[in-house]
Parts: structure tokens; C-alpha cells; sequence
């Protein structure tokens, strides 16, 4: 994996033997030695992973976290502090700036690769979740970013996993205090995974030593690959020294790793970090679906839009080209539909139109496409039909319409419909898509000029 990395230290032997150090995997580095040029250059360059020097002359490390984070073109930018001691408390307060991570010079190679290729990974989910909120935009559809939350927020919930059952409990009862999660405890794989799948986590802790059988790393490669878990965050907890299994574990799939000895705030810090990510992410792939829902649904009733069927119309031409058989555009509209709406008003209208599209749906063919034009019409595209079998779909959606009655609601009593329909037959090698609809709409209008509540077929040119 290729990835554009920006080097913060005041310090010039600092900055090239990272810079060595990086360009050897492959890395590009960019090299910045002051807090103001890293933000210029952070704007001007969009890495992907910022390396952060704490102790620096104008702007320390600190301040400029947290103006990368405040920024909105590049708070996804992961960000690593870097320092040559640090206590406890400075750890923190890096990791509460926003830092993605906190390493303590001198830190092994090992460490530093693999928590870029995490962090690599992660930010490349991001940026393709983000292109695919653009693609919505650039349909012409809202910002995602502006649709409203939905839903009412859910119980974070954290399983945390480790062979000692006290280790476990106290892990459990800190993020359940800090970050009002619900949480549970599990003793190895076998009893880790039977949690999993009572109760779904958002976070799931896991510490190196689990159980008798295996280790903390394999629980976290089987998280990792299954499906319900793929998106969980997972930490993995390493013992005094073990940097290597932290590593290990990270390029296993691990969001993120603690070295023992840790206080509770750094377990807690990271976790809640981690949480946030997915969180965001998770919404973002919510929206990413609305947007798209959005983008081909009539949220009345549930059917294709236009700007959908009009484009799938046109595809469904260009491949019928290919194979001959024709297609065939049926446009419908309701009779009388606004005396409908003037008598009992807009509700029973809506009610109309909804139960209208699904007795419509009932009586399509699977292969069909159903779609509401707007107001009270509507388009149905048959592919691989010969103008007998459009005809008796036709005729059947019409008798499905013409009875029973439409129930306006409770009590509200119901409502004659009838539905006048055209159907337009594409001639072979035809992809002129308007021109279909065209035929089709004025063989509606012959519908309706003939007395409505009937089929017309378009006569042959
Ligand atoms: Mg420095």
C-alpha cells in the first residue's frame, strides 16, 4: 500500500531518518520543520498519515492536532505524535487532541510500519466512503452530510476479552463507567465468539493472553474475517515489551493496540477514539444508502423514480438491440384521480397511489420495472416481450385496478379506480427511448379519448 506521508520535527536529524526510514517501504514523505508549515503544507498536500512531532518552537504538536482536527478537509488525516519522552499525562493529552496514536522514542521500525499500514488502510475505507458521498452529489442528490441523523442513538456496547477473569472485569467496568457503554466479559475464542453473536459489539478488547488454547492475535484474525464483526473496532492489549505481537496484531486487522503497562484513561481514550471513527463511518455508509435510495425511489410508494427508469429504459433498449427481442413501455395514469383528491383529500390520495403501485407490482412479471413518472402516472418496461404478452399484462393490471374497491382507510370508507393504459413496442434495433415513450404516451391518450378504463396498443407504424 502507497501512501504520502508528512514529516513534522523541528529537529533536521529527526526528519531524515524518518524520511530514510519511510522512503525504504516505499513511502513518499513530505518534510515539514515547523508546526505553521506543517498545517500550509497538510492544506496544500492532503497526506495520508501526518507524523507529529510534540516539542516544537512555534506551534507544538499539540496545537497543530488539534487544527488538523478542526479542519474539515483534513480531520480524516490520521495523525501520529511523535516524542522522544513522554509521561503518562502527555500520552493522554495527545491521544484527547485527536492523535490516532502516541509513539515514545526510540520506537522499533516494526511498530511504526505497521501502525502506518493500519492507519493506511483505515483512511482508504474513509476516502472511498467519501468518493461515493460525492458521486451522490454529483447525481445531483443532497449533501449526505446534510440528511438528518436517523434513528435514536443505540447503547454502545463493548465485550472485552481476556483469560484472566478479573483483567477482563476491570477493563469491562472502566469503558462501562467512562463511555456509559454496556459491556460483557468472555474467557477465550469458543466463548468470546458465543457473545459475539448473543449480543453484537461495537468494540470488542482483547488482551494477549486469553485462554489456555491460543492467543489474544488469532482472536482477532477470526473478528476480523467474519462478517458481523468486519466493521468492529478491536484492540488488542500486549504484554510489557511485546511491541512485536502489537504489531502482529495490527496488520491482523486490530483498529488499534495498548502496551502494557497502560492506566484505565489510555484504554479508555483509545477505545472512545476508535468508537468515534466507526461511528462516523458507519453513518456515513447509512447515508451513502439513503442518498442512493434517494437517488432512484418514489418515497410515496416505494417504486423506481423517473430519472431511474428513464435511464434504465435506455440501457434495456441497448441491450435489446443486441438480442432482437422487443421492449415494451406501458404508461399509465389514473382516471379522474384529482376528483379523488378534491373529495376526500390529499391522504386518501396518497393511500390511492400506494396501493395503487403495489396492486401494480402484484401483476407485473418479475423481470418487469415498475415506476411512478409523477403525480398519478406511472411507466412499466417489459424486457423480452412480443406485443401478445404486454397486452395480457396490461389487461390484468387493468382488471386488478378496476376491482376491488380502494379502501380510502379506517372507516373512510372506499373508492372506484380505473386506470387507462398505453403500450408502446420498440421496433428492432430501436434505442431511441423517447420516441418508445412517446408511442406509449400517445396510446394512452387513445385510452383516454376511447372512454378510458382500457388498453390501447400503438398502431403498428
Ligand atoms: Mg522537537
Amino acid at each position: 500500500m502507497s501512501g504520502r506521508i508528512l514529516v513534522v520535527d523541528d529537529t533536521a536529524s529527526s526528519r531524515v531518518l524518518l524520511k530514510a526510514r519511510l522512503a525504504a517501504a516505499f513511502y513518499t514523505v513530505i518534510l515539514a520543520e515547523s508546526g505553521a508549515e506543517a498545517l500550509r503544507l497538510a492544506e496544500e498536500n492532503e497526506p495520508d498519515i501526518v507524523l507529529l512531532d510534540v516539542k516544537m518552537p512555534d506551534i507544538d504538536g499539540f496545537e497543530v492536532c488539534r487544527r488538523l482536527k478542526a479542519n474539515p478537509h483534513l480531520a480524516h488525516i490520521p495523525v501520529i505524535m511523535v516524542t522522544a519522552s513522554a509521561s503518562e499525562a502527555e500520552k493522554l493529552r495527545g491521544l484527547r487532541a485527536g492523535a490516532d496514536d502516541f509513539l515514545t522514542k526510540p520506537f522499533s521500525e516494526l511498530s511504526l510500519l505497521a501502525r502506518i499500514r493500519n492507519l493506511l488502510r483505515m483512511k482508504l475505507m474513509f476516502d472511498e466512503l467519501r468518493l461515493r458521498g460525492e458521486t451522490i452529489r454529483a447525481l445531483g442528490l443532497p449533501d449526505i452530510a446534510e440528511l438528518p441523523a436517523k434513528g435514536a442513538k443505540r447503547v454502545t456496547r463493548i465485550l472485552t476479552v481476556a483469560a484472566d477473569p478479573l483483567v477482563a472485569d476491570t477493563w469491562a467496568q472502566a469503558l462501562a463507567r467512562q463511555l456509559s457503554a454496556r459491556t460483557a466479559t468472555a474467557q477465550g475464542v469458543a466463548d468470546a465468539l458465543a457473545a459475539v453473536t448473543s449480543s453484537l459489539p461495537d468494540a470488542v478488547v482483547v488482551d494477549q493472553e486469553i485462554g489456555a488454547e491460543t492467543d489474544g492475535r488469532r482472536l482477532v484474525s477470526i473478528l476480523r474475517a467474519r462478517p458481523e464483526t468486519r466493521r468492529s473496532v478491536i484492540l488488542f492489549v500486549a504484554g510489557e515489551g511485546r511491541q512485536d505481537l502489537a504489531a502482529q496484531a495490527l496488520d491482523l486487522g486490530a483498529s488499534d493496540t495498548l502496551i502494557r503497562p497502560f492506566e484505565m484513561a489510555e484504554l479508555v481514550t483509545r477505545t472512545s477514539t476508535q468508537l468515534a471513527r466507526k461511528h462516523l463511518s458507519d453513518r456515513l455508509r447509512e447515508s451513502i444508502r439513503e442518498g442512493l435510495m434517494m437517488a432512484a425511489i418514489d418515497s410515496l410508494t416505494g417504486l423506481f423514480n423517473r430519472h431511474y427508469a428513464l435511464r434504465h429504459l435506455r440501457a434495456m433498449l441497448a441491450r435489446a438491440g443486441e438480442s432482437g427481442r422487443p421492449v415494451a413501455a406501458l404508461m399509465l395514469d389514473l382516471d379522474g384521480f384529482k376528483a379523488i383528491n378534491d373529495t376526500h383529500g390529499h391522504l386518501a390520495g396518497d393511500a390511492v397511489l400506494r396501493e395503487f403501485a403495489r396492486r401494480l407490482q402484484e401483476n407485473v412479471r418479475g423481470v418487469d420495472l415498475v415506476a411512478r413518472l409523477g403525480g398519478e402516472e406511472f411507466l412499466v418496461v417489459m424486457p423480452d416481450v412480443d406485443a401478445s404478452v404486454a397486452l395480457s399484462v396490461a389487461e390484468r393490471i387493468r382488471k386488478a385496478v378496476e376491482q376491488p374497491e380502494f379502501r380510502l382507510g379506517e372507516g373512510e370508507g372506499s373508492v372506484r379506480v380505473t386506470v387507462s393504459i398505453g403500450v408502446g413496442l420498440s421496433e428492432p434495433g430501436e434505442t431511441d427511448s423517447e420516441a418508445l415513450i412517446r408511442r406509449a404516451d400517445a396510446a394512452l391518450y387513445a385510452s383516454k379519448n376511447a372512454g378510458r378504463n382500457r388498453v390501447t396498443v400503438e398502431k403498428a407504424a
